[in-house]
């Protein structure tokens, strides 16, 4: 196994964290406070592929390797957590698998749209009464014609007040299907959008479906085939949590390390304080341990191997690193950590999503489980 990076990933690399530090970075407390990020930031970065990520390049997209996205997430990670999980959701959650399940009429309509900034994605799964569990979604998609005629509520839609297309997911005759749907479809309505904890830049609604009438053509996949969709979506966009903490938890600890510096009690800098020392070394331990597993995971997804139970492990580990990391990062700063104008406060709020969103800890503790005991011959449920 080499990891040494590819002249065209170190290329990469450097451009994602440039204009991440450069563009993103210097904007994360307003996008924090004005509740959104700016329409012209998401433009540039569409100038610079952002949104192209995984589009292949024989369609004009980026055409990165599973590692080099991970890189990307990461560095977005480390410059603004609202802008990270905007573009997260598009391409692991809506672009990816319309690359993969798409028709070539579905590629041709949507594809260029979603890659140069003219459609955002969004991913429609969860409703009030399907999280974790979401086979047990009530929206349904009745076949009428040309059309399927879909009714239903989908709530905490990432992107749902800004996005062109919803990768949704609903009832049909053969089972759970997915649907291409786009915002101006009739009957469907952006609704509520909630107040959360953190993430503040990203829009998350609910929507109503009231008799939407999407054209048969935009079904994804064969009737039946939704499930087996979302999820194999949702172990790519696990790993890319796992990134978003690595990125995220690089970021507190470059707050703290750098407060530790200029912080003085007892007449000297806080870090000559091996209490502090510690908290900066487990941090860093933390993070190095992350990195492995992120990176392994990117090399099995990218050697066409299944990557599922890692992207369970290093979702874990991801949320739990973020979590950790960010509470005794912003513990370094004291009461200066409780107060909005440092950037920590913001990073510990973001990073609580991270045990919540895409399958929470204890779904990946199941996942991970199952996978044990299915090994000895076990069945187990959730
Ligand atoms: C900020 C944010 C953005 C989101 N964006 C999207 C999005 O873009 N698209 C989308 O479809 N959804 C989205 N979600 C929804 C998210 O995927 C769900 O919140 C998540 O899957 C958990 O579902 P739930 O909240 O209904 O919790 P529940 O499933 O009701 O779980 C409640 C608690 O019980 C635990 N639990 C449930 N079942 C079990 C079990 N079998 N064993 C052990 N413990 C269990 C859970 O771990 C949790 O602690 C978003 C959520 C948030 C907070």
């Amino acid at each position: 196994m080499d990891f040494t990076l590819s002249e065209d990933q170190l290329m990469f690399k450097k451009m994602f964290a440039d204009f991440c530090a450069k563009e993103i970075r210097p904007q994360g407390e307003q996008i924090d406070q004005a509740e959104e990020v700016p329409a012209d930031l998401l433009e540039q970065a569409v100038d610079q592929g952002f949104w192209a990520a995984l589009v292949p390049e024989e369609l004009d997209g980026c055409g990165l390797d599973i590692y080099t996205y991970m890189l990307m997430l990461e560095e977005l990670a480390r410059a603004d957590m609202s802008t990270a999980l905007i573009l997260s959701v598009h391409n692991s959650l809506v672009v990816k698998p319309l690359i993969d399940h798409g028709t070539d009429e579905q590629k041709n309509r949507y594809l260029e749209a979603l890659a140069f900034g003219e459609m955002l994605g969004a991913f429609a799964l969860t409703e009030p009464g399907a999280g974790s569990d979401a086979a047990a979604l009530a929206t349904t998609g009745t076949l009428d014609g040309e059309d399927y005629v879909l009714d239903g509520t989908k709530i905490w839609v990432s992107n749902g007040a800004t996005a062109g297309l919803f990768l949704v997911f609903a009832k049909t005759e053969e089972g759970i299907t997915a649907f291409l749907v786009e915002a101006s479809t009739p009957g469907l309505q952006v609704g509520y959008r909630e107040k959360t904890l953190g993430l503040r830049g990203v829009s998350c609604n609910t929507l109503y479906f009231d008799g939407a009438r999407v054209p048969a053509a935009n079904r994804l996949g064969e009737g039946g085939q939704g499930l087996k969709i979302a999820l194999g979506a949702l172990e790519l966009s696990r790993l890319g949590m796992g990134a978003l903490a690595l990125g995220a938890s690089e970021r507190a600890l470059e707050e703290a390390v750098q407060f530790s510096m200029e912080h003085i009690q007892f007449g000297v800098p806080i870090a000559q304080k091996q209490i502090i020392q510690n908290y900066i070394a487990d941090a860093k331990t933390q993070i190095e341990a992350l990195r492995c597993l992120v990176t392994h995971t990117a090399w099995l997804a990218d050697s066409g191997q299944d990557f599922g139970l890692q992207a369970s492990i290093a979702k874990l580990c991801g949320a739990r690193t973020a979590s950790a990391v960010t509470d005794k990062m912003l513990q370094v700063h004291g009461g200066y950590g409780y107060m909005k104008e440092y950037a920590i406060e913001r990073y510990y709020r973001d990073c609580r999503s991270l045990e919540i969103i895409e399958g929470t800890s204890q779904i990946q503790q199941f996942l991970i489980a199952r996978n044990i005991y299915n090994a000895e011959g076990l069945a187990i449920q959730p």
